[in-house]
């Protein structure tokens, strides 16, 4: 689990509070890494290979199909 200390207090505080519960001060928020980004990409990429994959077998499912049906 990630978490911060408050810079005023040293009360162990959520890693994005904007304020700190324990002094109610404004603490400044971890700087969020590109991580949530590029998972979104890879998100999109996997979405596209799954999508491709099952175009591939739909494909090859009809075309099995059409030999069947012939
Ligand atoms: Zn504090």
């Amino acid at each position: 689990m990630h978490t911060r200390t408050c810079p005023f207090c040293r009360e162990t505080i959520h890693p994005e509070a904007l304020v700190c519960r324990s002094c109610q001060r404004e603490v400044t928020p971890a700087p969020k890494s590109g991580k949530c980004r590029g998972g979104w990409l890879v998100a999109l990429a996997l979405a596209a290979v799954v999508t491709a994959g099952t175009a591939v077998l739909v494909r090859g499912y009809l075309e099995e199909r059409r030999h069947w049906l012939e």
